[in-house]
């Protein structure tokens, strides 16, 4: 059921603009991936190419390694088996959920049709709900609905355009895992467009990081955010900041903070002038601190405080604390360096 997607090298245009350059990526059956990137960066117009909305101007796109888009060539967008859901106003208004989900399986005798609108309104935990009109449900029940829409005529690929943007924080949070986990128990390949890198976070086995109309890094979540390729992806993906730091030797950099260790050092010269991405995981309060620093600023976060801190230096950094470690601003704290991978970028 679940197909192999294969970007290759494509380039779309939109008169007198470049809106993607030369880009690729690969998706294996079953995986869920992301493309994520700031507002512009021609995320939506992959996938309307993917979806067979956009035409090529150079590149091809193979759905489990048949052509369906090349230079001079679409196949039309119902014969390529995808299913879409979008941002909002996905639903049609005056049918109820139940008929939304049904619109795309029309040519199914109706004993059939009912039965799969029965099966899908369940997985999207919406058994129940099927004679509801859209402005009778949240927005979040609406989303599902979408959902259940596009997987019911058992797409071989799901394209998912910022579904959750419209929705507060608790709900995309919620609503993100159980897509996931719904996406995976069904195996349906998934590429999802969003500016959000929470929910590429939550979502996404690979997160294909956009900037330009290209995709700057590839990798997964943890990589993205530990082992940042470009300046671009490591100010793009997650809190942080730069510190001034000196190369010591292969395997170390001299901050203020302290010495951070990694392989990255090798590619410097002794002594060179570098920036240090310091994430607010990477300092961490201490009982034998190996640093003071002041409380300028804090975010309760729940679990957490996200404290802003100033360094002796004037620097400031993020900091992690655990909930209950509550400091007023103005404070003094015991932090010491705990950095995992060593980033580095030259000056
Ligand atoms: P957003 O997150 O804001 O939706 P995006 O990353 O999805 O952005 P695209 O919508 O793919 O970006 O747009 C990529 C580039 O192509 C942008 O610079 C945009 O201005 C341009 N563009 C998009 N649609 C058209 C169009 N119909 N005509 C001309 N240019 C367009």
């Amino acid at each position: 059921m679940s197909a192999r997607l294969e970007v290759e090298a494509i380039t779309c245009e939109y008169p007198g603009q470049v809106a993607v350059r030369d880009l690729g990526f690969d998706v294996e059956p079953g995986s869920l991936v992301c493309l994520l990137g700031p507002s512009g960066c021609g995320k939506t117009t992959v996938l309307r190419a993917i979806a067979g909305f956009h035409p090529l101007s150079t590149g091809e796109i193979r759905i489990d390694h048949k052509v369906v888009s090349a230079s001079g060539f679409s196949l039309a967008p119902e014969q390529r088996r995808v299913g879409m859901v979008f941002q909002e106003h996905a639903l049609f208004p005056h049918m109820t959920a139940g008929q939304n989900v049904a619109a795309g399986l029309r040519r199914l005798p109706a004993a059939e049709r009912g039965r799969l609108v029965e099966e899908f309104l369940d997985k999207v935990g919406l058994a129940g709900f099927g004679s509801r009109y859209p402005h009778e449900l949240s927005g979040g029940q609406q989303q599902r609905i979408a959902l259940a829409r596009a997987l019911a005529p058992r797409p071989a690929l799901l394209l998912m355009d910022e579904p959750f943007s419209s929705l507060d924080l608790d709900l995309r949070e919620k609503l993100g895992i159980e897509v996931h986990d719904l996406l995976k128990r069904e195996g349906i390949t998934s590429v999802l467009v969003t500016h959000d890198q929470y929910d590429a976070f939550a979502l996404a086995d690979f997160v294909g990081v956009m900037h330009g109309g290209r995709i700057v890094q590839w990798d997964t979540p943890y990589r993205l955010y530990h082992e940042p390729q470009t300046r671009f992806v490591a100010d793009f993906v997650g809190d942080g900041v730069f510190v001034d730091g000196r190369i010591r030797d292969l395997n170390s950099v001299q901050t203020e903070l302290g010495v951070v260790r990694g392989r990255s050092a090798r590619e410097f010269l002794n002594d060179a002038e570098v920036d240090v991405l310091i994430r607010p995981d990477d300092i961490v309060p201490s009982d034998e601190p190996t640093l003071r620093a002041t409380v300028v600023r804090k975010a309760f976060k729940g679990a957490e405080i996200l404290y802003t801190l100033r360094l002796s230096s004037g620097a400031e950094v993020l900091s992690l604390f655990p909930s209950h470690d509550d400091h007023a601003v103005g404070d003094t704290v015991g932090v010491r360096l705990n950095a995992e991978h060593l980033v580095v970028f030259p000056k």
